[in-house]
């Protein structure tokens, strides 16, 4: 039912997370665009299972098998969207390495984000919990990102505002509560 989509089961994690833990996904999934967000969605098997994204396994300490199905984060691309008079606007894969990006923008001439530099993990996991270092959080250079909800497939554009960060934390970490304004944990 999920042939466009790279599906593997019992996968060993240990090369997929930095504590080199040997943790088993029953079911892994690469996910490597936008589209592929909706075909695990849209899946009659996959679509209802929970889930359990995993980036670059650099904030995570894996201490059993994982049931949910993992959705491993492998969107590449970088480039230069817009150069504007107050900054340059470049789109990242989630599924790229944040440093990669950061050494990306410094070989294109584009200067910002080099305090942020060697920080470990993937362009998506560092909204999540609003990366920084050196004084410089990534909410201080972000524009925008795309996220795919995981129970209608549809995709999302939220600012920094709709992001909420906070220190090391975002609406991404928050659970929902029902309440306004509540969190986007799981979704
Ligand atoms: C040696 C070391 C140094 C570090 N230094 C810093 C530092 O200076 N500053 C700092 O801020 N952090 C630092 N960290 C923490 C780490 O770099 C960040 O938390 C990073 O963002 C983790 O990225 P990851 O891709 O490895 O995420 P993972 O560990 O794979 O996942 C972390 C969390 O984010 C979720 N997630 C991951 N990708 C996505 C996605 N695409 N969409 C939705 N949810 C997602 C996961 O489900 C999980 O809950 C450090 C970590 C290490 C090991």
């Amino acid at each position: 039912m999920h042939s466009a989509l790279a599906v593997e089961h019992g996968v060993n994690l240990k090369p997929y997370n930095t504590f080199a833990l040997p943790c088993m996904a029953h079911t892994l999934v690469r996910i490597r665009s936008e589209a592929d967000v909706r075909r695990v969605v849209d899946d009659p098997e996959l679509g209802r299972a929970p889930k359990f994204i995993l980036g670059g396994g650099s904030n995570l300490i894996l201490t059993q098998d994982i049931k949910p199905v993992v959705l491993k984060v492998e969107v590449p691309g970088l480039r230069l969207l817009a150069t504007r008079d107050d900054a340059w606007i470049v789109e990242a894969g989630a599924g790229e390495r944040w440093h990669d990006l950061v050494s990306w923008c410094m070989d294109a001439g584009l200067p910002g984000l080099e305090n942020m530099a060697l920080i470990p993990g993937t362009v998506g996991a560092a909204p999540v919990q609003n990366i920084g270092a050196y004084g410089l959080e990534l909410q201080d250079r972000f524009h925008s990102l795309d996220a795919v909800d995981l129970h209608s497939g549809q995709v999302h554009n939220l600012d920094a505002e709709q992001c909420r960060f906070g220190y090391r934390d975002s609406v991404f970490k928050r659970e929902r509560t029902g309440a306004p304004g509540h969190g986007l944990a799981g979704r």
